[in-house]
């Protein structure tokens, strides 16, 4: 049956609990820098402080492996729209001898890539696993954070990082019935590890993210039918997906090392960026042509390699959208599922909404036995025993309803984990009206002796690779009280007043014999992952 808590509930009946400390299972865990999360974060960073700064670091980690979100996301086409190199860490000896089989790896490769990166760098000794963090609070007098887990146990460190990704937290619609459906019923990122048997199975898919996208044209292949329930049509991009040869991966490894820089230049990290060039510069002949070339090598050129004006201009934009619609009709022959999926008028400007890379989801759902449904025009109103009720009053009967339904994004996670600043405040009541970080990397509230309590999802996620900008522009989008030209700083409540970087202040106190945290910027790990520390 479905799992329905949000979060990632995880008890460890099994760790040792060994009395001496610093165990990685200690029941009382000592330790001078403490993560949350064995994700791509996670692990860099537990390598970057422990191998090369000689810090004591540990993982708390409510999954039972590395990976992070490639543990819970299984569903059946998870895959990453990220292609190859650029979806993996820079450390040399991890990437030096690892090759991928396609151009965009599924989970199973990130699951395979992640064995690798433990052989290479010895990681799990270090991570407690199934050990959930559900409280944080910083002693002043001992000057560290006690750290609570589910089962019990506690840590206490010097620094608390917070690398839990943006996907901790699942949401659920409040959808009447959810929970009388009599089939089976999964959330995208609890879906089952051994798989879910589609074949000969009508299938409902609620959502159209990319995992709604991928689910979709997976199950396509096998299910008797499926049916997507759509809010917003997602703009896709064909992905051109295709087999890697090792010896096309081995040739191409000296330039591996421009290829992590370049990531951290562009503007989405990828290794392309817009052209010098806006839309009107070209004339229709030559604009056609160039639109054409980036639809043909596939991926997200068309989105991140096109005119420079594309998000910014909105005739521009409406260019790129009536190509776009133009190309994505054209494969679907059902006239009513072809303006449901790619209405002629843009539902959003093109672009400023992330668009998937699809393989042949258009071609799957123009099939007869396909359908989708605009909940825009008839939400879902109900669940029952056997299926979902729209507010046409129809009922469609399923066997397996896959929830696509995604996240209490970035910040859900953050809040649910019990991380209190020194008043005690927990953090959902200090953002209960708005997200207040500095850089998306701390917040005011939290000691600045800690350098950085929070390696946030705000800065880490991936609305962009590029750290700094992805954490500048979420504080501005998150915060309405943040002008789109101010600088993101916090704000003392009490005084107002607005300090400009919690990081850079001092706390007075006696050296640490231990070595200083360096700056690591440059030193790019994941796509997502330009991480900076400073020591006090
Ligand atoms: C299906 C899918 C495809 C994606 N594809 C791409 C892509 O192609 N390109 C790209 O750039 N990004 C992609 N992403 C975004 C992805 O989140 C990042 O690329 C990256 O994996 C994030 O790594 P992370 O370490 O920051 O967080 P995560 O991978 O999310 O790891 C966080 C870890 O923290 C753990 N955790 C959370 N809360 C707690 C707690 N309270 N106690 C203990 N542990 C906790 C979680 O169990 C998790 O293992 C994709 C995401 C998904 C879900």
């Amino acid at each position: 049956m479905v799992h329905l808590r949000t979060d990632i509930g995880a008890t460890n009946p099994n760790a040792p609990m060994h009395p001496e400390a610093n165990s990685t299972y200690a029941k009382e865990l000592t330790c001078d820098v403490l993560i949350v999360g064995a994700g791509f974060g996670g692990v860099y960073l537990l390598h970057k402080l422990r191998d090369e700064v000689g810090l004591n670091v540990k993982i708390f980690e409510a999954a039972n492996e590395l990976g992070g979100v490639w543990r819970w996301n299984c569903y059946p086409g998870a895959r990453v729209d990220t292609q190859v190199p650029v979806y993996e860490y820079s450390i040399e000896k991890v990437w030096k001898d690892w090759t991928w089989t396609q151009k965009y790896p599924d989970f199973n490769e990130l699951r395979d890539y992640f064995h690798h990166v433990e052989e290479t760098l010895d990681i799990k000794k270090d991570v407690s696993f199934n050990t959930r963090v559900i409280g944080s609070q910083f002693d002043a007098e001992s000057n560290t954070w006690e750290v609570k887990t589910e089962d019990g146990r506690t840590a206490k460190c010097k620094y608390l990082i917070n690398a839990i990704g943006f996907a901790a937290k699942r949401h659920f619609p409040d959808w009447k019935g959810l929970t009388d459906f009599k089939g089976e019923l999964h959330h995208s990122s609890f879906w089952p590890d051994e798989g879910v048997d589609v074949k000969g199975k009508r299938v409902a898919v609620i959502g159209t993210g990319s995992t709604g996208i991928q689910i979709a044209q997976e199950t396509a292949k096998d299910a008797a039918s499926v049916t997507v329930f759509q809010r917003t049509p997602n703009l896709c991009l064909p992905m051109r997906q295709r087999e890697l040869t090792k010896k096309e991966q081995q040739d191409a490894k000296s330039e591996y090392p421009d290829i992590y820089r370049k990531r951290l230049t562009t503007f989405a990290g990828f290794s392309y960026d817009f052209v010098e060039k806006n839309t009107f510069d070209d004339n229709e002949e030559d604009r056609e042509k160039f639109y054409e070339e980036m639809w043909e090598e596939g991926g997200f050129k068309f989105w991140l390699a096109n005119y420079k004006d594309l998000l910014f201009d909105s005739k521009a934009n409406d260019q790129a959208y009536n190509f776009w619609a133009k190309k994505t009709r054209a494969r679907i022959a059902d006239p009513r599922k072809r303006d449901i999926l790619a209405p002629l008028k843009a539902p959003h400007a093109w672009g400023t909404k992330r668009p998937s890379l699809e393989q042949n989801f258009y071609e799957m759902m123009d099939r007869a036995e396909n359908d989708v449904v605009n909940v825009r025009e008839t939400p879902i109103t109900e669940f029952t025993e056997t299926g979902i009720v729209t507010s046409d009053g129809k009922l469609r009967e399923f066997d397996i309803i896959a929830l696509a339904t995604g996240f209490d994004s970035v910040t859900g996670g953050m809040k649910n984990m019990g991380l209190k600043d020194t008043e005690g405040k927990d953090l959902g009541e200090r953002w209960k009206n708005g997200t207040w970080t500095y850089l998306g990397m701390t917040c005011h509230g939290f000691p600045v002796s800690v350098f950085l309590p929070i390696i946030s999802p705000v800065s880490q996620h991936s609305i962009t690779n590029r750290h700094n900008r992805t954490c500048s522009s979420y504080t501005v989008l998150k915060d309405p009280q943040h002008s789109a030209t101010a600088p993101p700083v916090s704000k003392s409540k009490a005084t107002g007043s607005s300090t400009p970087s919690p990081q850079c202040k001092r706390p007075a106190s006696k050296p640490s014999k231990r070595p200083r945290m360096q700056r690591l910027a440059g030193t790019s790990s994941s796509p997502s992952l330009t991480t900076r520390l400073c020591s006090p």
